[in-house]
């Protein structure tokens, strides 16, 4: 095979155009073709190794006939025009598939790239034999250049970000496989520009809007072409995240690195801009040919959070850090096959007591994830993590079913148990969250009594508009809140009366150790007083000694959560236990 070939191979694979589904905006010039020639036949005609594959095509059944000695594969060869007026007259094409299938006449123009490989040929082709005049060789050009237009403009759409007008992830990820094939071995440095830290993204969304986060971005996109003049590409790899690469020693890298963060840094110091862009670089030198794009990429990402965390303007990849890093993408990358797989999730239920009664009067649901590869892990971990993805409404959503299936399977032996879900701020910013929970229930036929909804303080305070009024409908309904974590939040007690909820879940942390902890019985005393004041319930969180317990009883504490009665409990154990211990503290927590 001719080095041209290879190239031109290459090209065409490159541009993944082979073996795709027939599409209207290629079919369209092929009827044009065959209108305007009125010939039976047209067609799009891509030449890969040994066979012509039809895009498009008109009046032909099937989609690829052997390239030997069809007339394509010529244009392909010569990167010209071809006309064969009759193949029956040439000694080559006589014997080939188009003319053994009745063909006579062909016409093909080239279709070549910028960079000058011809793809194939748009031709046109008939039953008789046939002349073909000047003015409609210059058609069929014409019909060519269209079709080129075409395959541009697809591969464009595929591989440049429409915000910032830049290369996208899937180009870097071809440039850098072309980069590792001129230069290997070649070192070489990433280098990853976050324009905005993850909560300052979020809080901008709401406050400013998408069009504003767009418009930032879009002018740190110009900033950045500017800096980096002839340097390199520039390519928009995720939200705010813009990557390049550079072949030039560290010291350089380092610079060119300080010059973008000071660009951007300065680009909205005028005054006009109502916050501050505020970038983070982290830059990961690497072998050309050693790592894979996305590691690569994944190596940035954790270089810049590290200089982000350390609030540095740059960082530098670290091994280290990269490995928790990398373990919370993983758990990440994991958890949409975990919410499919059957048996990686469940819930565990931790009995609430009533202390007055010392009966158990609910369950809370919790997650418990055993991955695949890394064992248990705690929902303390993986959470926070999905719970800033789109997956946060996947897992809620799952918990939902499941808690509330276990509730109704509860309520039909009338064992009189409420079950708290946790869900997550991001839950309540679904437009149709209330109207799922109330499906759920009723498919379960439940009253809405039969759950509670955890959530933390902060999760309730400060939320947008569309919050709020699933809040407003999920309590219209009749569904009761509880608000978890009380006290660990950013929040003053100031702002209890103003949250629309039920039941107030002192924190574990205010908890612990309280028997021995004067300040810590003053804190909760004043915490369970001006919660019952404003109408709450108080639930304790964490409870493991009868001390505690009976410290809380003179508080008037109303309901107690923790190991002193039992750790969180597998389905069955929490059915065994409750008709062993009912709410009875264990004899040794
Ligand atoms: P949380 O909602 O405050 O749940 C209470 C946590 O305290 C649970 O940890 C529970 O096992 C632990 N705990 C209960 N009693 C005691 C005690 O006496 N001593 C001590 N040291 N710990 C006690 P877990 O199950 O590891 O869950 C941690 C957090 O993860 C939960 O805190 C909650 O914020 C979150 N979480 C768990 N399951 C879910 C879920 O299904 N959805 C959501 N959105 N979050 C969940
Ligand atoms: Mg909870
Ligand atoms: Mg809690």
């Amino acid at each position: 095979m001719t080095d041209y070939e290879q190239a031109r191979l290459s090209t065409l694979r490159r541009l993944n155009i082979l073996d795709t589904s027939p599409s209207e905006s290629f079919d369209r010039i092929t009827r044009m073709a065959s209108q305007l020639f009125d010939l039976p036949i047209a067609a799009v005609s891509l030449s890969d190794a040994d066979r012509q594959w039809f895009k498009s095509r008109v009046g032909v059944d099937h989609r690829e006939i052997p390239r030997d000695r069809a007339c394509c594969g010529e244009v392909s060869d010569t990167s010209e025009v071809l006309v064969v007026n009759d193949l029956m007259e040439s000694e080559h094409y006589r014997t080939g598939t188009l003319a053994e299938s009745g063909i006579r006449f062909y016409a093909g123009a080239p279709l070549t790239t910028r960079d000058g490989y011809t793809l194939g040929a748009m031709c046109v082709l008939g039953h008789e034999p046939r002349e073909i005049t000047e003015h409609e060789k210059a058609i069929l050009g014409d019909l060519a250049a269209m079709v080129m237009a075409q395959i541009d403009l697809q591969h464009a759409v595929g591989r440049v970000d429409a915000t910032t007008g830049l290369p996208n992830h899937l180009q870097f990820i071809e440039d850098f496989q072309d980069l590792e094939i001129d230069n290997p071995g070649g070192a070489c440095h990433a280098l990853c520009v976050e324009l905005l830290d993850y909560s300052q993204a979020g809080a901008l969304h709401q406050a400013l809007g998408p069009g504003y986060v767009r418009e930032v971005i879009r002018s740190a996109a110009t900033v950045l072409h500017e800096t980096l003049g002839d340097r390199g590409r520039v390519y928009y790899t995720g939200p705010g995240q813009f990557m390049c690469l550079d072949a030039g020693n560290e010291a350089t890298v380092m610079t060119h690195a300080l010059r973008i963060h000071e660009a951007l840094a300065s680009s909205n110091r005028d005054g006009t801009s109502p916050f501050m862009v505020r970038p983070a670089i982290g830059l990961a030198p690497f072998t050309l040919g050693t790592h894979k794009p996305d590691s690569v990429l994944r190596m940035t990402l954790s270089a810049s959070r590290d200089a982000r965390a350390a609030e540095n303007p740059t960082g530098l990849y670290s091994c280290q850090s990269d490995e928790s890093h990398q373990r919370r993408f993983s758990l990440i990358a994991s958890f949409s096959e975990a919410l499919e797989a059957p048996d990686q999730l469940r819930l565990v239920f931790q009995p609430r007591v009533d202390v007055r009664s010392g009966a158990c009067v609910g369950a809370e649901a919790l997650i418990r994830w055993q991955h695949g590869e890394l064992g248990n892990v705690s929902p303390a971990e993986f959470i926070p993590l999905v719970e800033n993805t789109p997956m946060a409404r996947s897992l809620s959503d799952w918990v939902l079913r499941e808690a509330i299936a276990q509730a109704g399977i509860w309520f039909r032996e009338r064992r009189g148990l409420r079950v708290s879900i946790n869900i997550a701020a991001v839950n309540l910013e679904e437009h149709d969250f209330t109207e799922r929970v109330l499906a759920y229930l009723s498919q379960q036929g439940l009253p809405v009594s039969a759950i509670e909804l955890e959530l933390t303080e902060s999760g309730l305070i400060g939320n947008g508009r569309v919050a709020r009024k699933q809040l407003d409908a999920l309590i219209d309904a009749g569904i009761e809140i509880a608000i978890d974590d009380f006290g660990t939040g950013y929040s003053s007690l100031a702002y209890l009366q103003e949250i629309p909820a039920h039941v107030v879940k002192v924190d574990r942390s205010f908890v612990d150790g309280i028997e021995g902890h004067k300040r810590g019985q003053i804190l909760v005393r004043s915490m369970i007083e001006m919660a019952h004041a404003l109408g709450y319930r108080v639930v304790a969180e964490g409870v493991e000694t009868r001390e505690g317990l009976a410290f809380l009883q003179s508080l008037d504490c109303d309901e107690v959560q923790g190991y002193l009665f039992a750790r969180p409990l597998e389905k069955q154990e929490f059915e065994g236990w409750l008709a062993a211990e009912g709410g009875r503290p264990a004899a040794s927590p």
